[in-house]
């Protein structure tokens, strides 16, 4: 066929020629009457074949060097539950050899990776369709959701942030109020409380309005920093939702400063080196894209020329880019809601809002971070982080004890004692289920209290005093170092 170099001839065919072209295929020409959505559909010939297709199609057949079959499967017609004794083939062709072995290595790798798949076999997370595109987080997965948050929230202390809780139902006279009524009411849930109309958050900002104008503000208090790890609801197509990337239910890191113009430049140097110290960490580099004039903009255009967004991309293990964290100021907000401060003058002013979140949404930031450590979790953030595995004699005491220790200083840790199954087989399985660190204790260990350490990429760091490991895995976690070395 590719040394045939057939050519691919296009037409534009109208009902007459659909009849004409498929006079002997009954089916086919149903099947292609289906898909006619104006006065022509493009039909392709390729030597004795033709098909209705849609898409740019390579001059002739000598293109075609390799190929590879994804599915096949048989058609039924709309409106019929019986098969039409049709085929459809759907296959990927090369240029060449090489080119299809790229391909299927990478396919093989995205597979690997995948946080769906990753997820399933960790027991992270699931979703239901009772709820969807809501998450289930089983414990591991959040062990992996509160170590992000309080990540976070250590920052937070750092950096002057302070904490609020909102709640999640609003009338929707405050959505009105803020403009989301108006621009963003399709993707809001809503919910009815005869006579009232209440809507699902989407964001938290009007709420932190509410909670600036409750009373007077002082120019001494500013910049107010709040943060909020409430949960927003947003109803994203059904055919749109996809694992952790595209959910309805999701959180984020978000907070909302509120400062004087001479503070802004400060303020968002402020954010940046935020956004820097965390993504550091992940060994995340990233670029900053700045935006003016956001889409869709609420209110006054003019108002918008001095508002600006930066957005943070950032790339990870494999090079693909994601923007999570985001930094926008909003002059509208607080015009919306009349926010106001005395400035020093004893005059009142608009402060100006700073949205921003650095790890965007923990659901897809967790998807991210599966897919970019491969499953492989750093110490930190592990769901698994020690395996202890008990060898003979009245090790297993000493195991249980060697859990307890770990477990009071906060560490995940488990034991296998199994005492049907081998201490390679146990080692295997704690390895395939991502344990930073194989904890094996015998009878010598635990005459010396001592554990004999193995990383989950099989290398031996020897026996070591619970004492010491102890100290080495704490700071681990507090520096949140991606080391495996003890
Ligand atoms: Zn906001």
């Amino acid at each position: 066929m590719a040394a045939g170099k057939i050519p691919v001839i296009k037409l534009e065919a109208t009902v007459q020629d659909l009849k004409e072209i498929f006079q002997d295929d009954a089916v086919r020409l149903r099947l292609a009457e289906e898909q006619m959505m104006g006065d022509t559909l493009s039909v392709y010939r390729c030597g004795d074949s033709v098909g209705v297709c849609s898409g740019v199609l390579l001059p002739h057949t000598g293109f075609l060097k390799a190929f590879k079959m994804l599915q096949v499967s048989p058609v039924t017609l709309s409106g019929s539950t019986e098969p039409s004794g049709i085929l459809r083939m759907i296959g990927v062709a090369f240029p060449g050899e090489s080119e299809r072995e790229e391909w299927e290595k990478e396919q093989e790798e995205a597979r690997t990776r995948d946080h769906r798949r990753i997820g399933k076999a960790q027991e992270l997370f699931f979703f239901h369709d009772v709820s969807p595109g809501s998450c289930f987080f089983m414990p591991k997965g959040a062990h992996i959701y509160n170590t992000l948050t309080d990540f976070i929230k250590s920052e937070y202390r750092r950096r002057g942030f302070s904490e609020v809780v909102t709640p999640t139902l609003y009338s929707t006279s405050l959505w009105e109020r803020s403009g989301h009524w108006e621009h963003y009411s399709e993707n809001m849930f809503t919910v009815t409380c005869e006579p009232h109309t209440f809507a699902l958050k989407p964001m938290n900002c009007p709420a932190h309005c509410l909670m600036f104008e409750q009373r007077v503000r002082s120019w001494r208090e500013l910049p107010i920093r709040w943060a909020d790890f409430g949960a927003l609801h947003r109803n994203e197509h059904s055919g749109a939702l996809g694992g952790l990337t595209r959910v309805r239910r999701f959180c984020q890191d978000d907070a909302h400063i509120f400062c004087t113009p001479e503070q802004l430049e400060e303020e968002i140097t402020a954010c940046l080196d935020f956004v820097r110290g965390v993504y550091r960490v992940f060994g995340f580099s990233f670029h900053c894209l700045l935006s003016t004039r956001p889409v869709p903009c609420l209110g006054e255009p003019a108002l918008w020329d001095a508002a600006e967004q930066i957005d943070i991309q950032i790339r990870d293990a494999l090079g693909r880019q994601h923007q999570c964290a985001t930094i926008q100021l909003d002059f509208q907000l607080p015009i919306r809601f009349s926010l106001q401060y005395t400035g020093a003058d004893g005059q009142m002013y608009r402060p100006i809002m700073i949205h921003r979140a650095v790890l965007g949404s923990l659901e897809r930031m967790i998807a991210i971070l599966a897919e970019n450590f491969r499953g492989k979790w750093p110490f930190w953030l592990s769901p698994a982080q020690v395996m202890v595995v008990p060898v003979g004699g009245g090790s297993e005491t000493y195991g249980q004890e060697v859990v307890c220790r770990l477990r009071e200083a906060g560490f995940m840790a488990d034991i296998d004692d199994d005492r049907g199954s081998t201490l390679n087989k146990k080692i295997r399985s704690a390895q395939l289920a991502q344990y930073n660190y194989i904890f094996v204790v015998g009878e010598k260990e635990c005459a010396s209290g001592t554990v004999s350490v193995r990383t989950r990429a099989g290398k031996q760091l020897g026996q070591k005093s619970l004492q010491e490991v102890m100290c080495s895995l704490t700071e681990l976690r507090q520096t949140r170092s991606n080391q495996e070395e003890l």
